[in-house]
């Protein structure tokens, strides 16, 4: 079984691109984003704490990942985690108690280029896809209806500029010492997806899934 690490601030295009290896090779997804955003549905605390964008506790997310990771059957992806260097050791040696090998894959955008995307952005409830509506290529077919599940998207509660801002503070923060590790067991790989166009980094992304 392998792992993709995604390292990417908010909207960079994790979704999307757990979306596409889902579909083209059969690729689960672990977002630890969705599954919080669950748990705050009945946790007012957490939801509160959440829309302004702060990080959850390390003990939190770990103990989520322990519980995930056992139950892993396909090839996945790690979708918002890890996002502080504690995180990023502790999943090492979880992934490599298991025998998980993994690959980290930082995905660079600009600071504009992801307000507009958070700024548009709407989900499925249902199946979790994401749609933009500010960019006519991630638009759904029909106005604010997902096109698989026929239900209505919703917006996120922290995608809005000031939620935006303070996440990816955050990301920046604790960022550079997790990429500094993951260089420095020389396991980091760069993609680009600026463009709204992401063939290239797709081609990309499956070029380094698919090295040695
Ligand atoms: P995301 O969907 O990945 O943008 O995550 C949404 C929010 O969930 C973040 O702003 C954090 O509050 C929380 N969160 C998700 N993953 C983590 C993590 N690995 N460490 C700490 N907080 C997290």
């Amino acid at each position: 079984m392998k792992a993709i690490i995604f390292l990417a601030p908010p909207s960079a295009g994790k979704g999307t691109f757990a979306e596409y290896l889902k579909i083209k090779y059969n690729f689960e997804s672990i977002s630890t984003g969705n599954i919080l955003r669950e748990r705050a549905l009945k946790d007012e605390n957490l939801a509160n704490l959440m829309k302004t964008g702060a990080l959850i506790s390390d003990e939190i997310i770990l103990n989520i990942m322990k519980d995930k990771l056992a139950t892993m059957k396909n090839d996945f992806i790690l979708d918002g985690v890890p996002r502080t260097l504690n995180q990023a050791k502790i999943l090492t040696n979880m992934l490599n108690e298991l025998n998980i090998k993994f690959k980290v894959v930082y995905v660079n955008v600009d600071k504009d280029v992801l307000l507009n995307r958070v700024l548009g952005r709407a989900t499925c409830p249902k199946c979790n896809r994401t749609y933009n509506l500010n960019i006519d290529a991630f638009k759904p077919l029909e106005d604010n209806i997902c096109d698989d599940c026929k239900v209505s998207l919703v917006r996120r509660e922290d995608d809005n500029e000031i939620s935006f801002l303070k996440r990816l503070d955050e990301y920046n923060k604790n960022g550079e010492e997790v990429i500094k590790y993951y260089k420095s067991i020389n396991n980091f790989n760069i993609i680009d997806n600026n463009s709204i166009d992401n063939t290239i980094a797709k081609k990309n992304l499956e070029e380094i899934l698919n090295a040695d």
